[in-house]
């Protein structure tokens, strides 16, 4: 296990620093993201989307549990998953999403849906003054101190 802290002064920073996550996670990839409400969870999944390049807005999934949203340019598609309101692996495996051909970005996902993929990278977002600080932790062979590395960005 690997891992840094990166700070997210203002909600700019925040896409930012979604964008470079998104120019660089992969097909396969599974995004876990803790944090209370308001910690910025969709506003960085919104950054992630934009750099993975993908079609449609990224908003809170409130009504719907999973939204695929396509690539524009032939790369990985992102699946957005909100978990709150399931409980168990059971009803995560019913959704039966295909985190093997998606970049698969969860909130609430801690503890809910670790059983679906061996590498995982666990964000978790908290206050921090006015802003927000991050806490990653990469889990697998997918993420080494150099793959970790390379998420960091200057804020
Ligand atoms: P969540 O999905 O975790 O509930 P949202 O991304 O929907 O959180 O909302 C985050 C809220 O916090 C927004 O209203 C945003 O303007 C505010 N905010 C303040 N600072 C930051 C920051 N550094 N990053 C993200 N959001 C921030
Ligand atoms: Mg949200």
């Amino acid at each position: 296990m690997t891992g840094f802290e990166q700070d997210l002064p203002d909600v700019e920073t925040t896409i930012i620093w979604g964008r470079h996550l998104g120019a660089r996670l992969q097909r396969g990839d599974l995004v876990v993201l803790t944090g209370d409400l308001g910690a910025g969870k969709t506003t960085l999944t919104r950054g992630i989307g934009e750099g993975l390049g993908v079609r449609g807005a990224v908003s809170s999934p409130t009504f719907v549990l999973a939204r695929e949203h396509p690539s524009v340019s032939g790369g990985p598609a992102l699946m957005h998953v909100d978990a709150y309101r399931l409980n168990g692996p059971q009803e995560i495996d019913d959704l039966d999403l295909p985190v093997e051909d998606c970049v698969t970005i969860v909130e609430w996902g801690e503890n809910r849906v670790e059983h679906l993929a061996e590498s995982r990278l666990h964000i978790a977002l908290g206050p921090d003054g006015d802003g927000r600080r991050a806490t990653i932790q990469g889990v697998g062979p997918r993420w080494t101190d150099a793959t970790i590395a390379d998420l960091a960005i200057d804020a």
